[in-house]
This record gives structure tokens, C-alpha cells and sequence, in this order.
């Protein structure tokens, strides 16, 4: 059974998000997503994103968040900075405080569309340092969302304690896999699909398929 409410997906068009679409879809009879535009390396991301709306009837609102990347300029915007791990200890793809501002405007188009769930692919368990994916913090902003705006929205993270081998699955589970496999750009150079193969987040994401098959067959041959 569906719940009658309506929820909107932080979506950029890559396996996580999608995987969270999907999900929301097996739960909520209205869903619709937001897309953050911040001057993504690849207009790929972006026609992704929109094809993947379009090809499932989703209504899709893009936001222009620009000005982020004129506060911190980084790895997944600028062509010219290495996707690699900083002095900080941090991947150079991090942005700070990127989920804080992108989750608030999704809260703020929430309201606007009337959707109470808002839900976002962020992950603990593969969250390479960035502490605004970790669940403390999820928890923290829901409270501060609410009393904001004298709300009672709900923050969904389905991807929170999975890793990738488990997102795989969980695609599988919701029908999705080939969807998710085939139509999803995740990987750093633009690569739809299984990606690159080389860049960090091919790396992480075709690691996390290999094992997920692995168990799926050694599961069938039981
Ligand atoms: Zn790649």
C-alpha cells in the first residue's frame, strides 16, 4: 500500500538517487524530485538527470545553486583541480556544507509543493569523510528544519547504513537493477552507465556491482 502523501527525491540522476526514486515510488503515491544545478563538471549529469524524470512521467524541479561553487570552488565543478584525496584528509570533491544548503532548499520546495517526506541518497557507510552524509547530522537538520518553518517534515535516508554492494541489491529488489545499471551516470568523467572504470566513484561503484553478483549467484546456485 502507498502512502497518500507525497514525497520529493534530492535526485542527481546517479545510482544512489535513483535508487532512492525508485524506492520512493514503491511508497508514496506522488513523488516528484529536485536537481541542483551548482556548474557540474559535465552537462551529462544534468541530461541524465532530466531523461531518467521524463522516461518515468516524474515532474522534476532544477534549482541553480551557482553561488555555491563561487564560495568553494572544488573537484566537481572545476576542470582544473584533480579528483584526489586533499591535505585536509578530505576527497577533493568535497564541498562544505553542500548537503546543509541543498537539503534546506529541498525543505523549502517541499513546503512549497506540499511534501512532507524529503528524501536524499546520503550514506554513512561510504561516506568518504563528508560529515554532512552522516546520519547525527540528518537527524540534527530534520529538528532544525521543522522548528524552522514549523513543520513536520521527514528526512529519508534508505542508502544510510548500506554500502554499495547493498544499493545494488536494493535496486534489484525494487525492479530497478538494469534501469539503474544502464541509465545512471555516477562516474567523475562523464561516463554514462558502468562509467570510466578508473575514477574514484567507477572504482567504488563497479566494486560494489562485482560483489552484489557475486552473491547473486552464489544465491541462485544454491
Ligand atoms: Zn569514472
Amino acid at each position: 500500500m502507498k502512502k497518500k502523501e507525497k514525497a520529493v527525491v534530492v535526485f542527481s540522476g546517479g545510482q544512489d538517487s535513483t535508487t532512492c526514486l525508485f524506492w520512493a515510488l514503491e511508497r508514496f503515491e506522488t513523488v516528484e524530485t529536485v536537481t541542483f544545478q551548482y556548474g557540474q563538471r559535465h552537462a551529462a549529469e544534468l541530461d541524465c538527470a532530466r531523461a531518467i524524470c521524463e522516461e518515468l512521467g516524474i515532474r522534476q524541479h532544477e534549482l541553480n545553486m551557482d553561488l555555491l561553487n563561487q564560495l568553494a570552488p572544488n573537484a566537481l565543478t572545476r576542470d582544473d583541480q584533480e579528483i584526489e584525496t586533499g591535505e585536509d584528509g578530505l576527497p577533493t570533491t568535497f564541498v562544505p556544507g553542500r548537503n546543509l544548503v541543498f537539503f534546506s532548499f529541498a525543505a523549502i520546495l517541499a513546503r512549497q509543493i506540499g511534501a512532507r517526506h524529503i528524501i536524499t541518497g546520503v550514506s554513512q557507510t561510504d561516506f568518504s569523510g563528508y560529515p554532512d552524509c552522516r546520519d547525527g547530522f540528518i537527524k540534527s537538520l530534520n529538528v532544525t528544519l521543522n522548528l524552522a518553518m514549523d513543520d513536520d517534515f521527514v528526512l529519508q535516508t534508505p542508502l544510510m547504513w548500506l554500502d554499495k554492494s547493498e544499493v545494488w541489491e536494493l535496486s534489484d529488489q525494487l525492479g530497478a537493477f538494469d534501469f539503474v545499471r544502464e541509465k545512471t551516470l555516477t562516474c567523475y568523467n562523464g561516463v554514462m552507465g558502468n562509467g570510466c572504470g578508473t575514477c574514484p566513484s567507477c572504482e567504488l561503484r563497479n566494486q560494489g556491482l562485482e560483489q552484489y553478483l557475486g552473491r547473486r549467484t552464489a544465491g541462485a546456485l544454491k
